[in-house]
């Protein structure tokens, strides 16, 4: 067993995922069936989601614990770390830039691959119950206005991240122009952000456990004919999701950035599998800010700054997801797309993915913003969400691990461009 406990993390993790999908199926196909209300449930799904759920659920708690406090402390030193508040007005430019345009980007790639797979057509919607509504988007203005905390200490206690964020870099700015007799504040939001890491590794090494328990269940309880329902939309989703980490992350990070791509992919390995897993992107905030500390050599002020805010607004994997469940709405209900659509969805699907909650299948309640510009009534919105929603999590497993990558590579761009990237620990070998 000691090999177990000598492999790196990513290896664990990953053996962890594998024996998860096979512990998964074998509960499934040999835990027997049985009927309730002409529906067939598998009772070995019934043991999996009661006795192995509950430790991925555990993990995924432990991980959530850190969120907001690590989040404020990273965000508070990142800034104190500057030096100068202008440099904040560049990082912050830059990352909100190429987070714009990845994520048109990946929008883009949804409506190609929804146009060669087609996803929607032949789906019948007369029998499906509209049992789930889809939720009413507050306005543009409300949630402009709603980043201001009117109580800072409730922001953090309720985990609202922009808001988070907002009063973060306020003291951050504040503590550099006060100067030295801010140094007391200063020095312990530093220590507090190493202690903060030293409970992440903790956490990071029960990855492998949490990981296994996770994907057991997922496997357990939908199976892989899960996929076979909805067939094209995931295997559009996955396809597209793989064109755009390897093009446009791939891309910007061997052609315009220089360096080397295995080791980016493999530095971020563990972020991306608990975000897989775990279908919540701010929830693996904590471990991508380890992950790209630790293995790509990103310094705090980029990390601390730039992932947060990434977690909160840069969604690739959900606005390619949107463009794709357009195209399905569009093949289901019978609606001709013109060019001007095509654009309308384009630039929904991004406002709508900036404004998804990081969290389990947030992305389809966003429909509500996306289909009415083609023409998607309410009730046929509702139909939608109700259909997809039991199939909705492997491909959210996806899209998350897509939101994180992208995450990523922007933070990696903009450490380059800002000189806050330690290139030997990027390249080093050993370590990842
Ligand atoms: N689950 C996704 C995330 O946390 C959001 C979504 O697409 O539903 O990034």
């Amino acid at each position: 067993m000691s090999w177990w406990f000598k492999a790196v993390l990513w290896q664990r993790v990953l053996i962890a995922l594998i024996l998860g999908v096979i512990t998964g199926l074998a509960f499934r196909s040999f835990g027997g069936t049985y009927l309730v209300d002409g529906i067939t449930k598998y009772a070995g799904a019934d043991f999996v989601t009661t006795w192995i759920k509950p430790f991925g659920t555990a993990f995924v708690q432990l991980i959530k614990m850190l969120v907001v406090p690590l989040v404020f402390t990273t965000l508070v030193t990142g800034i104190t770390a500057m030096g100068h508040p202008s440099k904040l007005g560049t990082i912050g430019m830059r990352a909100f830039g190429l987070y714009v345009f990845t994520t048109l980007v990946a929008v883009s790639i949804g409506l190609l691959f929804g146009t060669i797979f087609k996803p929607g057509s032949g789906v019948d919607f007369t029998d499906v119950a509209p049992n789930v509504m889809a939720a009413e988007a507050p306005s543009m203005t409300e949630r402009l206005i709603n980043i201001i905390p009117a109580n800072p200490v409730q922001a953090l206690a309720s985990g609202d991240m922009l808001a988070i964020i907002f009063f973060a870099i306020l003291l951050g700015i504040a503590i550099l122009m006060v100067g030295k007799a801010a140094d007391p504040v200063k020095d312990f939001f530093d220590s507090s952000v190493q202690i903060m890491f030293k409970i992440t590794h903790w956490v990071m090494e029960l990855a492998p456990y949490g990981v296994f328990a996770l994907i057991t269940w997922v496997t357990a309880a939908k199976g892989v004919e899960t996929f076979s329902s909805v067939l094209m939309l995931a295997l559009a989703l996955y396809l597209g999701c793989i064109t755009h980490m390897l093009l446009m992350y791939g891309g910007l990070v061997r052609f315009v950035l220089g360096l080397p791509l295995i080791r980016f992919f493999r530095g971020i390995l563990d972020a991306q599998v608990v975000a897989y897993s775990t279908s919540t992107s701010a929830g693996t905030l904590p471990v991508t800010i380890a992950c790209v500390q630790d293995n790509l050599g990103i310094k705090p002020v980029v990390a601390g700054s730039v992932l947060p805010l990434g977690a909160t607004i840069n969604m690739d994997g959900t606005s390619l997801y949107l463009g794709l469940l357009a195209l399905f709405a569009a093949n289901a209900f019978g609606l001709d797309l013109s060019w001007a659509d095509y654009g309308l969805i384009a630039m929904t699907a991004t406002l709508a993915s900036i404004g998804t909650a990081s969290i389990p299948s947030a992305s389809l309640f966003m429909l509500a913003i996306v289909l009415p510009t083609i023409g998607v009534s309410p009730e046929q919105i509702a139909l939608m969400v109700g259909f997809i929603l039991p199939f909705d999590r492997p491909l959210d497993m996806m899209r998350t691990m897509t939101n994180v990558t992208g995450d990523a590579a922007v933070a990696t761009s903009v450490a380059k461009w800002e000189g806050e990237l330690d290139e030997k620990v990027f390249r080093e070998v050993a370590k990842v």
